[in-house]
């Protein structure tokens, strides 16, 4: 599968289609997410052709990957997520329901999360 340019987060960083903006630098661009699942539910995405955490962390430099990470943790901090708490999470490929192929982590916090994962899958 090779990358699509015309994803939607593709056209968010090239400012096709508007985002609200959490964070921003040369690595990464954070935003709300448009159907939030928890009260705090931002994106963070890579500013390069990556379709998922696969090939993120297979090919990107290992300065883009530290930029990128250390952008999810700048979106923490400014959103005063430590106190509380927060999960992070990366869908990858149909399993997981990776709806947007290009890679995307999802912070999620505001509330009690409950367990880390539906139960009842084994
Ligand atoms: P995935 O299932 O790929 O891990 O998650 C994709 C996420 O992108 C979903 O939570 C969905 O609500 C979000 N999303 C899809 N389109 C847009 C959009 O145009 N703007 C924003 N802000 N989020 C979007």
């Amino acid at each position: 599968m090779s990358y699509d340019p015309n994803n939607i987060f593709a056209r968010i960083l090239r400012g096709e289609i508007p985002c609200n903006k959490v964070y921003e630098d040369e690595y990464a661009l954070a935003f709300h997410d448009i159907a939030p699942q928890a009260p705090v539910h931002v994106l963070v995405i890579p500013k390069g052709e990556y379709i998922s955490f696969d090939d993120f962390s297979r090919d990107a430099t290992a300065e883009f990957m530290a930029g990128f990470y250390r952008a999810a943790q700048q979106v923490t901090e400014i959103l005063g997520l430590q106190a509380g708490g927060y999960r992070i999470l990366a869908n990858t490929g149909a399993d997981a329901h990776q709806e947007v192929a290009h890679f995307h982590l999802h912070i999620f916090a505001g509330c009690d999360l409950g367990r880390m994962i539906k139960s009842g899958l084994v």
